[in-house]
């Protein structure tokens, strides 16, 4: 048995790395920015106005001065001509600032009468003039690898780049294995239940910006899981789930070794979770999960986000873990690191559930957090310094 970081390494090792693809930026949210990226003008383009009010030579304002209104200059439509002494443009938010203008008077502090402006006793000193290239300016780089937020991907259409350069997204295909297996609303027989793995690990891999297939469900003999990688053909990541221990029907292990399989790892010393595997099939990465429930989502948090990351070119590392403190005592680990399903509290204390058994999905639910107890972690009392992550 190897350790999850060790396992994890040698995960990344095996993932492989997504070529670069152009897509539209309407697409990009939530991909991985491949390479960096230059605004291809300043933001803004020109001085431009911050507010509704008038347009005038900041020297000549005090209380009471007078100007002469010679003009407007709106958003996209600037006044033409060229300001003197003495005179103002009306302008409004996003208006360019003419020329002879360096400060922009807001309408509060101006009486307009006719076309003469009075300003008023206490004029708000700021110019509201941004000047051009405040935001960004030509040139500026958006650095890669970034996986891409709302708010970049404003940024990047301010800087006017209709396309981008990202990561493709990984295929992964997601096999189930189990002759007990039927899916959610069909009828399961006496001795079935229902195969509800691949809906929580796809919406994880979703997240992560891969493309998911679900293939159908591999009965527990090597036909069908022949039969399933052969629909895989094409995906970058093949992800199973039960099927991967030593049992008379666990057989994804055999029947990849037979095609090929160059294995990687087979056992991880983490809880749950043990029988964990991964090697390289063809051009494809294997990962093969365990089958009970919780183990599945819970190797899919702390194995494939961050393959999927790796993959799309974001640093290859576990998932960033955060501090807590205990807010009840917990029994020492054992010698495999456990990821206890444990609830997050506002005030930053975190408490493990009572029952951690790796079949109980109602527990995952009532989760926000994976507390990470390290191996052979003696006994630790309420208010201990512990570590976990997000789910
Ligand atoms: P296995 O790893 O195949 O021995 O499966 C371990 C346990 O997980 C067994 O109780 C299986 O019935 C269950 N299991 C396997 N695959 C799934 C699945 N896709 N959805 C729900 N339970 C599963
Ligand atoms: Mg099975």
């Amino acid at each position: 048995m190897i350790s999850v970081a060790e396992a994890l390494d040698r995960a990344f090792a095996l993932a492989p790395a997504m070529p670069t693809e152009k897509v539209p930026l309407r697409s990009g949210h939530g991909r991985v920015l491949a390479e960096p990226v230059t605004a291809r003008q300043d933001q803004p383009p020109f001085p431009a106005s911050a507010m509704d009010g008038y347009a005038v030579r900041g020297a000549q304002v005090r209380p009471g001065a007078k100007f002469r209104v010679i003009g407007e200059a709106a958003a996209g439509r600037r006044f033409a001509g060229t300001m003197g002494p003495g005179e103002t443009v009306r302008i409004f938010t996003g208006a360019v600032v003419p020329d002879g203008a360096d400060r922009v008077v807001i309408q509060e502090d101006v009486l307009h009468e006719g076309d003469e402006i009075t300003i008023g006793a206490n004029p708000d000193p700021a110019s509201h003039v941004r000047s051009a290239g405040t935001d960004f300016a030509t040139g500026d780089r958006v650095e890669a690898p970034r996986r891409l937020s709302a708010g970049d991907l404003s940024l990047l259409a301010a800087m006017n780049l209709p396309d981008l350069p990202l990561a493709r997204r990984p295929v992964v295909a997601l096999v189930a294995t189990g002759d007990e297996l039927v899916l959610p609303g069909e009828e399961p027989g006496p001795d079935q239940i229902i195969a509800s793995n691949n809906f929580g690990l796809a919406p994880i891999a979703e997240a992560e910006g891969a493309e998911v297939r679900v293939l159908p469900i591999a009965r527990d003999n090597a036909a069908s899981i022949r039969l399933a990688f052969e629909l895989a053909e094409g995906a970058d990541l093949i992800v199973t789930s039960g099927g991967a221990s030593v049992g008379d029907h666990d057989l994804i292990g055999p029947v990849a070794a037979e095609l090929g399989m160059e294995q990687s790892f087979y056992k991880v010393a983490m809880r749950p979770g043990k029988p964990l595997m991964a090697g390289r099939l063809g051009s494809a990465m294997l990962l093969g999960l365990p089958g009970n429930p919780v183990s599945a989502i819970v190797c899919g948090h702390v194995f494939l986000r961050p393959i999927l990351r790796a993959m799309q070119g974001l640093p290859a590392t576990a998932l960033p873990r955060t501090a807590a403190r205990l807010s009840r005592p917990v029994a020492a680990n054992g010698p495999r690191e456990h990821y206890m399903r444990a609830v997050v509290h506002d005030d930053g204390t975190i408490a493990p559930a009572e029952r951690q058994d790796s079949s109980l999905l109602s527990v995952l639910t009532r989760s926000n957090a994976l507390m990470i107890r390290p191996p052979q972690d003696p006994p630790r009392a309420a208010g201990e310094q512990v570590q976990f992550i997000s789910i």
